[in-house]
Order: C-alpha cells, then structure tokens, then sequence
C-alpha cells in the first residue's frame, strides 16, 4: 500500500524559519550593521555618539559597550555582538569597540569565503586556528610591565582615556589613575591584589577637569555638624563610632509626668549629664574628629566645637568602611569600649565646598588602603564622559599590573598578527589557508578603521605599515596626526595584553558561533525572537539597511 506523502507540520501557526545561505546571510547582515555603529569612535579621532531615549535624556559617548547598551538592540545576532562588548567591558574593562569591529569583519570576509562555496564549517575551523595562533602571537611579541615602570603605566593610563573628551587633561588624568591604582595595590608573597573597589570614584560637575584629583583618603558627601567646629584639622586623629551620640529614643520611653519646674529643671540636667559622658569619653580618647554613622545629639555637637573637635554625623555604612580602611582606625560600637588604640589618622581632615555642596575631604591617610578620585568637569555629561574615561584607564592599569603585560597599540599589534597569521596560513593547505588568510585580513581591520576615522587615505597608510613590519619592526603603528608610522610604544600608545587577547577571542568565539548556524527558527511566541533576515525590529532603526537578498 502506498500512502499519500502529506506535508507534516512540526510547528504551530505564526512560527517562522529561515534556513540555509537566507540565514546565514541574515544573521551577517545583522552583526556587520552593529560593528558598522561602533566603528567610526574607534581611536583617538574617532567620533562620537548622541544617544537619546524618548525622555529626551542624552549621553554623549565615545565608549563601545555604552552605545550598544544605549541602543536596545533585538536582532538576535546583534545580541550576541553586543554580548562581545559586554563580555569584554566586564572582562578587561576597554577593548569593546575593537573587539565588536574585529567580530564584524570576520563575518564579513567569512561572507567572501561562502560565497565562494566554501563551507561555513570549513571557515569555522580555519578561525580556530588563526585565532589559536594569534593568541600564541600575542603572548611573544608583549612586554613585560610592573608597579616601577611609572612611565609605561602612564602610557597605558593615557592610551586608554584617548578620544574620550579626556584629551586636554590627558597627562593630568592618568598620573591620577597611575596613583590612584598603586595605592590601593597589595603585594603578597609576590602575587598582586588590587580591588577596584577601594577606589572610590566621586563625580562633581563643575570646575575643570583640571581641577580633578586624587585624594589619598575619602571623601565624604557630609558636612561637618556644627559651623563653630574647625575647617581643617591637621593631624587628625580619628574617631569612628557606629553608636548614637544622643539619647536614644527608647532611653526615654517611659513616661514621665513633670508636676513642678523643677522637675523638669532636674530631667534636663540629668539628658544634659549622659551626653556630657558621651562627650567626655570621645575627648578622653584623644580624637580631635568624629564620624559617626548614627546622629549627633545638638548639645553634643555643641560640646564638641567646644573643644575644637570635627564631627559628620550619619555616615553610610559603606563609607565608614572605606574610612577605617583609609584612616587604619577601628569602627567602635560601644564608647564605654573606646580608647585610644581605635583611633584612626589621616594629615589633613577638611571641610570643603564642590560645586554647590558641602563635603568633607579626609586627606593625606599614610598608606591608604582605599582612595577617592574626584571628577570635575563643566557640565554633567562633561563629567560623566571624563569619568567613564578614567574608569577605562584604572581598568587597564590593573589588568596591566596583574598579568604583567602589555603591548603596543595604534595598529602595530593587529599589523603583526595580520602577518604572523598570513606566515602560518603557508603551512596550511587549500580552503583551511583561505579563511585563516581572511581572518588575517579581518584583524588589519582596526589599523585600517584608525587611519580612517583620523582622515587619513586607508590604503597608503596600511602600505607603509605593512613595510615596515615586513622589515621587523613589530611596534610600527599609526601617528594618526600625519599619517607616518612611528613606535607605538615609544610614541606612547600602549595597551594592556589581557585587552587584546579578549578581543580576539570573543571576537573569533562569536563569529564562529554564528557561522555554525544555519537555521534560525522563531517560535512565534510573544517575546521570542524576530526572524532574520527581515528588517530587524525597532530597536536598531537607523543602524543602516539590510543588504538584499
Ligand atoms: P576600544 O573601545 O576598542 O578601546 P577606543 O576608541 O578606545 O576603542 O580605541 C582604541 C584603539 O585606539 C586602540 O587600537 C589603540 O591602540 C588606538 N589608539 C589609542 N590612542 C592612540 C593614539 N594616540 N594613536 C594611535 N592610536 C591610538
Ligand atoms: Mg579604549
């Protein structure tokens, strides 16, 4: 019996597929469109991004991850470029502009490599081993870097903070970074710790960026309590008390029924006695200042100035934390338990007004475990682009630091692996060769992308870079001011290994992934993905057409 062959339906109604060269093609598009949005801030000319959301709210920015944060992507594909960023961003902290760019461009030259019949598994494995190769190239060529190569750092400190409206206060910015990250570093048995976290970053707008600084201590959003109390104390030795410093509530519960006046006369004189020793015992213990992270009585206050003592009130937690560690003194819960061993020291201790605020600078803390770098700029967005700057600049000294390792930048190291690629492909045969030839190419992308976002002519810049590379000079990178190649490294372009071995990594782990996939089926649930290779969906309206298909 032969049986009629009925089409089968293995998905419900709405579901959608696309399969094949169609999603391949699709899926591309969608990655090549967001390397296309990022590509153009790569570098120190590059441009940069107005982000505005439907509040009318605006960042300017420069930075990869932010943009692509901002612009609330759907594509799935895009997804997962914008994965790259974040991935990166978490990772090493800079970097996510060019490991997007390089994820772009594999696609793109992969695109050729199909086209040309070869088959996307084929150009999978061959992206393996270039990318295998590029890490082993990476390694070799890197340099070695420590807390004693001040200058080096200062290198990395500036090429991380360059085109990120940093520029003018450039040298000022990272010998802030510089110190900054040295003095919350920890060295033990040889093995390097540094917690970002002990560098507190406080943004004011206002001043210059000039007026940015680096303050070997905390400071605090508080004011001091009392105005008859000292604006600076020198040699502060301080005190910090997580304990009320006034008649609790419950203290008082009780009630009372007062019938005379002297009563009363009698209750007060007994509140004012209880303050009285809590006073007494915080100047037993020498302190001339008090942070508290309860309140202050205003009787107590006023005993304090009295004595020419500095006291905040209300301390957050976080910050008294931070203080103890700054100051080396004990947080005391108890005063009856305060004495003069818990007290920490800091060389200056100051009230100050930033901007329109009162603010409290607690300086000069010998061997300060944790730091405060105060942003100021003209204006919040001002601000807030000099503060993502000098974020990707601690990022990289750390990352520098901890693996003791860096190398050159404006182009040299992607112009060496491009070549060191090309050499390796020789011992390969036939279609392997082609797509790790590609993925050569691919890298030279960001050279390239440099001279042309600085208005340079792509084509004779990469001719002379290639040149000189050929003739061994592995640090040759772009001047992006007159177009020649110069030393990256002594031309101050310098760059934390760990960055470039995540770019290449992710990069090539994406582009991969991608091309591996050759079937893009929407369930057609609410939520699920949309389909490739249509439009994509709102979110990345204005990134650049799909080519047709
Ligand atoms: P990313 O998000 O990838 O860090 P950036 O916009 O910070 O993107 O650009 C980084 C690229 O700019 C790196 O390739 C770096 O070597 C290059 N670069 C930085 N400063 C300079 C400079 N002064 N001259 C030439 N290239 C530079
Ligand atoms: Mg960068």
């Amino acid at each position: 019996m032969t049986q009629q062959v009925q089409p089968i339906f293995i998905m419900p109604e709405g579901s959608t597929r696309t399969s094949g060269k169609t999603a391949q093609k699709g899926n591309i598009a969608a990655a090549k469109a967001v390397a296309d949005t990022v590509r153009t801030t790569l570098g120190p000319k590059g441009m940069d991004k107005m982000l505005v959301d439907n509040m009318s709210d605006f960042v300017v920015t420069n930075d990869g991850v932010t943009i692509l944060e901002e612009m609330n992507i759907e594509h799935p594909t895009a997804k997962m470029m914008v994965e790259i960023a974040k991935t990166q961003e978490n990772e090493v902290g800079d970097g996510t502009t060019t490991a997007v760019v390089i994820a772009g461009e594999l696609l793109a030259k992969a695109e050729d490599l199909i086209d040309q019949e070869i088959h996307p598994t084929v150009v999978a494995k061959g992206y393996r081993l270039a990318a295998e190769k590029a890490i082993q190239v990476l390694n070799e060529i890197s340099e070695n870097v420590d807390e004693t190569n001040e200058d080096t750092l200062k290198k990395v400190a500036n090429t991380a903070m360059t085109g990120k409206g940093a520029e003018s206060s450039k040298e000022h910015l990272s010998e802030l970074a510089v110190k900054a990250v040295k003095a919350v570093m920890e060295k033990t048995d040889g093995k390097i710790v540094i917690d970002k976290e002990d560098i507190k970053i406080e943004k004011k707008v206002g001043g210059s960026v000039e007026d940015s600084e680096l303050v070997e201590g905390i400071i605090l959003d508080k004011e001091k309590v009392h105005p008859e109390m000292p604006d600076t104390v020198k040699d502060a030795k301080v005190v910090l008390i997580d304990a009320a410093v006034e008649i609790k509530s419950t203290e008082t519960d009780a009630k009372i029924q007062i019938t005379d006046p002297a009563q009363m006369q009698g209750f007060i004189e007994m509140e004012e006695k209880i303050i009285r020793e809590k006073v007494d015992k915080i100047i037993a213990s020498g302190a001339n200042v008090v942070f508290c992270q309860k309140g202050i009585d205003d009787l107590a206050q006023h005993f304090l100035a009295k004595k020419g003592i500095f006291a905040v009130r209300r301390v957050s937690q976080s910050d008294m934390e931070k203080l103890s560690r700054a100051t080396g003194g004990k947080i005391v819960t108890n005063l009856d338990d305060l004495s003069q061993e818990d007290l920490g020291t800091s060389g200056l201790v100051e009230a100050k007004r930033v901007g329109d605020e009162d603010m409290t600078f607690v300086r000069e803390c010998k061997n300060a475990k944790s730091v405060t770098l105060l942003i100021r700029g003209g204006t919040e967005h001002v601000a807030d682009e000099i503060k993502r700057a000098v974020e990707d600049s601690i990022g990289d000294l750390t990352v520098s630091l901890l693996t003791g390792k860096v190398v050159a930048g404006a182009g040299a190291t992607e112009t060496e692996l491009a070549l060191q690629i090309k050499k390796y492909a020789q011992s390969l045969s036939g279609r392997e060769q082609l797509a790790v030839n590609a993925f050569a190419d691919a890298v030279e992308v960001i050279p390239r992308t440099l001279a042309e976002n600085s208005g340079l002519d792509p084509i004779d810049v990469m001719t002379e870079l290639k040149a000189e590379h050929d003739k061994g000079n592995k640090s040759a990178g772009i001047d992006v001011f007159t177009g020649k190649t110069r030393n990256a490294l002594e031309d101050g372009v310098v760059e934390p290994l760990k960055v470039k071995l995540q770019a290449i990594s992710s990069a090539s782990e994406v582009a991969t992934m991608v091309l591996r996939i050759d079937d893009v089926i929407g369930s057609g649930k609410s939520g699920g993905p949309e389909m490739p290779p249509g439009m994509p969906p709102g979110g990345m309206g204005g990134m650049g057409g799909m080519p047709e298909m």
